[in-house]
């Protein structure tokens, strides 16, 4: 604390992302990190971007619109480009979204439980919301988002829940709330949901929010996409604008791209986690967990004899990491990113030690 700080920054309660382990090999099960490294193109093009010239090419400003890259993705979904924003990571597409479409009289509505990101951006931008408590079994019933509010954030599938709502539920939440932004976070659609870019051409009102960041391994570039509306996509642009015309640099725009390029890549490896999901499940219901139906690279998991915050700590012990969140509900539970078959292994031997 300091008589420096604004009053804004008195009031903030960060954010606080899974823990970075500074050792040689964690079997690291925290953050939703892809296990396998993105495409061999992406590598490619980011050494054609540094090119034979000692890097000169990073002496210029990169595109601050990320045109190409923009494109690309929007032919991707059979979208214009006009439809498609990005920005530095959907972390920071989804805090611009928060003060250009979110931020009106009404306060927004998002789940109890869902990614821990959203009331910290609330705060920030002075965005009132309310929170919507997921059923018994954390499905989200789309009917209790009737009121007619400022707006409805959702992530799909959710997270740390793992569950996903199929496209009928969106589009009864888009019918809804035609009157109100409808914003749905797709960091995890690739493992499992359905994406509902499909219905932007219908829908005004509709913010499908994407990243590199997970079923692309590309976290550690830091790009992340908004598709909707073209009015909606200026909104963010205007907000983009008056805030970092460059949030994506030359190596991410074009690694980005690379990524797109590379279909196959991208298929077998969302197949392989998917492929890991199910076997680790199963290993988890073996060992007495209840684990979450999961459309998502990770599974969310309770033992009904075990606490999850000492598990975890046992876990960390061994070197191996995995989230615990300390709140309301879910205090009992363990979310665990898919590895490496190996990794899975890993753990769970190590769960079997503990509690087998
Ligand atoms: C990981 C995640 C994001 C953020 O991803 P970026 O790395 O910032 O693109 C957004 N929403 C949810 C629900 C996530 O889990």
């Amino acid at each position: 604390m300091s008589r420096f700080w604004s009053d804004i920054v008195h009031r903030l309660t960060p954010y606080v992302p899974g823990e970075q382990p500074a050792l040689a090999h964690p079997v690291k099960l925290n953050t939703n990190e892809n296990p396998y490294p993105p495409s061999p193109r992406v590598v490619e093009a980011i050494r054609r971007e540094l090119g034979e010239d000692g890097g000169a090419s990073l002496r210029k400003y990169p595109d601050p619109t990320a045109r190409a890259l923009r494109e690309a993705v929007a032919k991707h979904h059979g979208l214009r480009i006009e439809q498609a924003f990005a920005g530095n990571g959907s972390d920071e597409v989804l805090a611009h979204a928060f003060q250009a479409l979110l931020k009106h009289d009404k306060p927004i509505a998002f789940p109890d439980i869902t990614y821990s990101f959203y009331p910290v951006y609330a705060q920030l931008y002075g965005v009132e919301y309310e929170t919507v408590p997921l059923n018994a079994d954390f499905a989200i019933d789309v009917d209790d988002y009737r009121a007619p509010g400022g707006g409805v954030l959702l992530p799909n599938p959710n997270a740390p829940t793992g569950r996903a709502l199929p496209l009928s539920e969106i589009e009864v939440l888009l019918k809804a709330n035609p009157d109100a932004p409808v914003i749905i976070d797709e960091a995890y659609v690739d493992f499992g949901a359905e994406s509902a870019v499909n219905l932007i051409d219908a829908y005004p009102n509709l913010l499908v929010v994407q990243t590199t960041s997970k079923a692309r391994s590309l976290a550690g570039m830091r790009v992340g996409f908004a598709f909707g509306d073209p009015a909606l996509i200026e909104a963010l642009t205007r907000v983009k604008d008056s805030f970092n015309s460059y949030p994506l640099d030359r190596l991410a725009q074009v690694a980005a791209l690379a990524s797109y390029e590379d279909q196959a890549w991208f298929e077998e490896s969302c197949a392989k986690v998917i492929a890991s999901r199910e076997t680790l499940t199963a290993q988890l219901q073996a060992l007495g967990f209840d684990v979450v139906p999961s459309a998502a690279n990770f599974v969310f998991a309770k033992h009904p004899a075990h606490d999850a915050a000492a598990l975890a700590a046992a876990l960390k012990a061994k070197e191996i990491f995995v989230r615990h969140f300390k709140l309301q509900r879910i205090d009992q539970h363990l979310r665990i990113s898919i590895g490496t078959p190996d990794e899975c292994n890993a753990l769970v031997a190590a769960l079997n030690g503990l509690i087998g």
